[in-house]
């Protein structure tokens, strides 16, 4: 070593190393804390001299192990000095701290580097991480999006997402040296503004009913991409999202249970009229039941379609009135029912029998030897709601789409062969079919 530099100097004057090298240690008493040239070094006495030019740079490097990371920053000014070398301008300081001898210098981050301390970058960084911590101690809960019970409309939420984004960044970037504090808390001031906004938004609607609950996303993510559900919603999925309240024009959209429950129970309460009841079964679904010519019917009620029809009276409050109840409902398709039904409707003595399970329904024909199967059922049953009269039905056959006659004695014939005819449920026995004893009874 022909030179040293004032931050070498530095090093090895607070060392307890240098107390192995009296002279030396009274050689830079003598001189000063500053660089030494070449020309300093030839000055000195003999033995300094060669102390310095064969074991400088081990004993430099002795001394340098002396010291550590103290585990300080300071980062608040912009033109910070460092200790060791006198660079200027600089946006950290850290400090270095002689473990033996308990001398400290404030380094910059290029210093702290000379002293071979392993991982010295992520030292740095986790001071300046605490330092963080110190200046904006609710960062964790400004970065969580709020869990919320009704839907934040879009434009808040995208906005909260990017400045928690902003956050982030200027958060990394200051652990890295890179920004000021100043700019991690003009970011943070940015997050705070946007929740106060979305916590007063969330004031003024969590109690309003027309709120978009956030189970509404939950329902419609989880719905498979061919379910009707999702496809009707999916026309107003992107309106509710942004504005977060459902409007008349996409109240009855949605079939989420609890929104369709909701809706269930407005129209139970809205609806004044006596003819229909309304109720639902176990799975939420509603039903109407009433009375036809003293029997009880009961029909599934198509919930969108009613709700649609009414969303305007559901959204306003108003009561609501039926006049015709036959678009929304369709026959309850169980045994007991479809009995009530056909005993409810005109010339029913004209029905021989019904399957459920294979979907039709046999008429007798009149002078003929013949019995008509009307398929499918519910198409059947369909008709019939809207006129009650099996006549009609019988004249009105080519809007089924499948009928077809059969010879009274070909159905006796093969009663125990077709499964159908023999697992049918007799409604009026006619005059040319046989009947077995259990068979009148499968009812
Ligand atoms: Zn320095």
């Amino acid at each position: 070593m022909q030179s040293l530099t004032k931050k070498n100097i530095n090093i090895i004057f607070y060392s307890s190393e240098i107390d192995k090298y009296k002279g030396f240690k009274e050689f830079i008493r003598a001189n000063g804390i500053k660089a030494y040239s070449p020309h300093h070094v030839e000055a000195a006495d003999d033995s300094i001299k060669s102390y310095i030019r064969q074991y400088g740079s081990d004993i430099l490097n002795n001394c340098k192990k002396e010291y550590t990371f103290a585990n300080q920053v300071r980062h608040k000014e912009q033109d910070y000095k460092c200790e060791l070398c006198g660079h200027t301008g600089l946006s950290a300081l850290y400090l270095i701290k002689n473990k033996i001898t308990g001398k400290e210098f404030w380094v910059g981050s290029s210093c702290i580097q000379e002293f071979g301390l392993d991982k010295v970058k992520s030292y740095t960084n986790v001071a300046l991480e605490m330092a963080f911590s110190q200046e904006i101690p609710d960062y964790d809960e400004l970065i969580t999006i709020p869990d919320t019970t009704i839907v934040i409309p879009s434009p808040l939420y995208s906005e909260l997402k990017k400045r928690i984004t902003e956050l982030e960044k200027a958060k990394k970037s200051f652990v890295n040296e890179k920004s000021h504090i100043s700019e991690s808390i003009k970011r943070r001031e940015k997050v705070l503004e946007t929740r106060n906004k979305i916590d007063e938004y969330l004031k003024d609607n969590t109690d309003n009913k027309w709120a978009v609950k956030t189970e509404v996303i939950e329902w419609y993510k989880r719905l498979s991409d061919t379910n009707t559900d999702k496809t009707t919603a999916s026309v107003v999925m992107d309106r509710l999202l942004y504005t977060g309240i459902y409007e008349k024009s996409n109240v009855s959209e949605v079939l989420e249970p609890n929104h369709k429950a909701h809706l269930i129970q407005l129209f139970t309460d809205q609806y004044r009229d006596t003819r229909y009841k309304f109720s639902t079964d176990q799975s939420g679904y509603l039903f109407m039941s009433t009375v036809i010519n003293k029997k009880s019917i009961v029909f599934k009620v198509d919930e969108l379609k009613l709700f649609r029809n009414y969303q305007n009276e559901l959204i306003i409050g108003e009561s609501i009135q039926i006049d015709d109840i036959k678009p929304y409902v369709n026959i309850s398709v169980t045994i007991d029912n479809i009995y009530n039904f056909l005993e409810s409707c005109t010339d029913n003595h004209l029905v021989e029998s019904f399957s459920i399970t294979n979907d039709f329904l046999l008429i007798d024909v009149p002078n003929e030897r013949k019995l008509l199967k009307v398929e499918p059922l519910s198409q059947a049953l369909d008709i019939l709601k809207l006129n009650n009269n099996i006549t009609d039905l019988a004249k009105n056959v080519s809007k089924v789409s499948n009928a077809r006659h059969y010879k009274k004695s070909y159905i006796n014939k093969n009663v125990n062969e077709v499964p159908s005819l023999k697992t049918r449920h007799v409604f009026t026995p006619v005059e040319g079919i046989h009947y077995e004893a259990n068979e009148l009874f499968n009812q």
